[in-house]
């Protein structure tokens, strides 16, 4: 059965050899054969894998290290009242771990011996991390600017780690070349790993009893969350598990805002953002892949898109961090957003929001005693 589309030539191609787009160059869509039932659940691992048939994985090429079924708390921002959602304390610190845990688990079932990633540093984590669990060689491209911390994490997992110069743009050319003669297991691309980020979806709807929030605040890059999170909230509504898909609301860096601009605009599709540089780096994506399905996303669910500012950045990661959160600086996005949407008159008193808390403090280590100076 054809399980990959093309969306723009209408190719269709088995998911039973390796390919990460089409032969026209454009992404693939990939359609999941089966969808779990809620009845199968009572007796499943809590992990993202209890959804296992919505991602079409044989059982026995399953690559985890327990991701998923992360914590959701109460909290207050801007005197609303929210849910953070922890992924930060997914395997490797981000909720990346959601969607390679699938992308490695098929790859194992491809029979891959290597591969190739670029990534601004969660990703190439995240990949360096279930490649060493799979037993598949990992070549992690990222950009010189990233993190220290995360490449020091991708270089302990084993991976071969290339650090390149200039822009994120750059590090995927960079990839994109050397991916000729290995396979390009690019987050970005590969439909598997929006596979796995569906499971946020239906992790929510199960913490939440099955009824949708009104609105799931999210950070966009590249946009994966995004879609994963689109993705399986209409699974769980073609099914009949939740009434109704939340809003979702997209936030980007003002310094590199690709899918606001568009989305303000009114366009089908995103544009090359002329970017500046912003603290934001996992979001610091200047021209999405999948820029169409992004505003797509975001009109479907009756969603938003906005933008924040460098020091609104900077100025919301101690509010988190005095109540015990501490996250990157990419994920202050999402709770900073929370003031404009209520003054904006989108989010309401009453309603249930989720915040989607994307990544790991400690990997900032570097940038917060640069940035706080807390020893100077
Ligand atoms: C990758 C990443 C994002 C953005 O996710 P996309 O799926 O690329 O939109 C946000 N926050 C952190 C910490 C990330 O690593
Ligand atoms: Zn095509």
């Amino acid at each position: 059965m054809p399980l990959y589309t093309c969306p723009t030539c209408a190719a269709t191609y088995s998911s039973d050899t390796p390919r990460w787009r089409c032969d026209c160059g454009h992404y693939l869509h990939y359609t999941s054969p089966a969808m779990f039932t809620k009845a199968d659940l009572a007796n499943r691992n809590h992990t993202i894998w209890r959804y296992s048939e919505a991602y079409g994985i044989a059982p026995e090429n399953i690559v985890s290290l327990g991701e998923g079924y992360t914590p959701l708390i109460e909290d207050r921002l801007f005197d609303q009242n929210v849910l953070l959602k922890m992924d930060q304390l997914c395997p490797t610190g981000s909720f990346k771990d959601r969607g390679t845990t699938v992308m490695l688990s098929k790859l194992k079932e491809w029979g891959l011996k290597s591969l190739i990633e670029d990534s601004s540093g969660n990703a190439g984590a995240s990949v360096a991390a279930y490649a060493a669990r799979a037993g598949i060689e990992a070549n992690i491209y990222i950009p010189a600017y990233a993190s220290a911390g995360k490449a020091a994490q991708i270089a302990m997992y084993g991976a071969n780690l290339i650090r390149t110069p200039g822009t994120r743009e750059d590090t995927a050319q960079a990839a994109l070349a050397a991916a000729e003669s290995e396979f390009y297991a690019s987050h970005n691309w590969n439909p598997h790993f929006i596979s796995g980020l569906k499971s946020l979806a239906y992790e929510l709807a199960e913490q939440l009893s099955w009824e949708a929030p009104d609105w799931v605040v999210t950070p966009i890059g590249g946009g994966s969350l995004l879609l994963g999170l689109y993705l399986g909230w209409k699974d769980l509504v073609e099914a009949g598990y939740v009434a109704k898909m939340p809003r979702l609301a997209g936030v980007q860096a003002a310094n590199c805002a690709p899918v606001y601009q568009a989305w303000v605009q009114g366009l089908d599709d995103v544009a090359p953002f002329p970017k500046q540089a912003t603290a934001a780096e996992g979001i610091a994506i200047n021209h999405p892949v999948k820029g169409k399905d992004l505003l797509e996303a975001l009109r479907a669910s009756n969603g938003t898109a906005c933008t924040i500012t460098e020091q609104e950045i900077w100025d919301m990661l101690p509010k988190l961090s005095k109540r015990g959160v501490y996250v990157e600086p990419t994920s202050a996005a999402a709770p900073a957003a929370i003031k404009q949407l209520k003054e904006k008159g989108l989010i309401s008193a009453s309603d249930k929001v989720i915040v989607e808390l994307t990544g790991m403090g400690l990997k900032a280590t570097d940038k917060y005693l640069e940035h706080y100076a807390f020893f100077s």
